[in-house]
């Protein structure tokens, strides 16, 4: 759906963008990830129509976004980071002329504007000033409008920006509902962002592409180690059940920790190891010993992020 192929992007002498090549297909959504000044929005303009590449080329459903920014721009809705929105205007009026502008004949535009007030949440205020709205309402008045000709492709850059912790959680809940409906390129520097909505990440540092793949995948190359939590009552001094624990393939580390009458037990494995929860039970299981708790550590892509970014620096 959304092809880009060898994009360079100079501002003078300094190059923002570094041959960047990538392939969307339909209805994936992609998180691109990355330091303030790595490159997202650059891309991301290249990419709707409103900055031409140095070098390369971006299109959009085989439409090319210099030569058919038209055929692009109709492709898609796009919420720029700073979501120009018109102050004075109430929020139904702002969407009816931005339907306007997009072309809508009247009767359709009447029943988009109400499609997307419903679907972002915004009939309550419907008639309220856009400048009397809370940040998070403004946001997803800037999301109604980049709906509003029903694109098959959505491009948010940093849709959270400047939002409180609720109105985060809400926009995030939004953007997942409008996932299962387009394909998605969101922008983010906040890693949770992006491995909590999208079903690929790609992290952008100095202009160029450093890693791409799945949480899944960009864990493992993170070289993650996993840990995992066992609460059991264990016979007091049994230390069969540590050393058994210990014995199984992968297993690096095994701490244990007495407390309550219970013993926690925090198990080490090495990268790569497979899910051993249900080895760990069937340890728990055939002692018949009770079980309270029985969890794994996933931790997060945080490292992975933040050594990439470094290294992008040092270079
Ligand atoms: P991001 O969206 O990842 O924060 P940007 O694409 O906005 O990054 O910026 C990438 C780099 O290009 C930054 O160093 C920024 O200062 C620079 N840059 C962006 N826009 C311009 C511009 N219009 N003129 C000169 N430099 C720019």
């Amino acid at each position: 759906m959304i092809e880009i192929e060898h994009l360079t992007k100079c501002y003078g002498s300094f190059q923002a963008v570094r041959d960047v090549s990538l392939s969307i297909p339909k209805g994936q959504v992609l998180g691109l990830l990355g330091p303030n000044g790595a490159g997202k929005s650059t891309i991301i303009r290249i990419v709707t129509g409103y900055l031409p590449p140095t070098a390369g080329r971006a299109a959009v459903d085989g439409f090319d976004s210099v030569t058919q920014s038209h055929d692009v721009r109709r492709r898609l809705g796009y919420l720029p980071e700073s979501n120009p929105l018109y102050a004075e205007m109430r929020v139904v009026e702002y969407l009816h002329f931005r339907g306007r502008l997009f072309g809508l004949p009247r009767e359709d535009r009447r029943r988009a504007v109400e499609r997307v007030i419903e679907r972002c949440w915004l009939s309550e205020m419907r008639r309220r000033q856009i400048g009397r709205l809370s940040k998070g309402y403004r946001q997803r008045v800037g999301l109604a409008a980049a709906l509003l000709h029903n694109p098959p492709v959505l491009i948010l850059d940093e849709p959270t920006s400047g939002l409180d912790p609720i109105q985060i959680r809400e926009t995030r809940h939004l953007i997942r509902e409008l996932a299962g409906e387009h394909t998605m390129v969101l922008s983010s520097h906040i890693l949770p962002e992006v491995e909590v909505t999208c079903d690929r990440i790609v992290i952008i540092a100095r202009g160029a592409i450093r890693a791409d793949g799945t949480v899944d995948q960009l864990r493992q190359k993170a070289g993650e180690a996993q840990r995992y939590v066992l609460e059991v009552q264990t016979p007091p001094g049994d230390a069969g059940v540590r050393e058994e624990l210990g014995r199984l393939p992968g297993v690096t580390k095994v701490d244990a920790l007495a407390a309550d009458g219970w013993m926690r037990f925090e198990v080490s494995a090495a990268a790569g190891t497979g899910d051993l929860r249900e080895a760990l039970g069937r340890v728990v299981g055939e002692r018949r010993l009770p079980c309270r708790e029985l969890h794994r550590n996933t931790g997060s892509l945080e490292q992975l992020f933040v050594r990439i970014t470094a290294e992008a620096e040092a270079a």
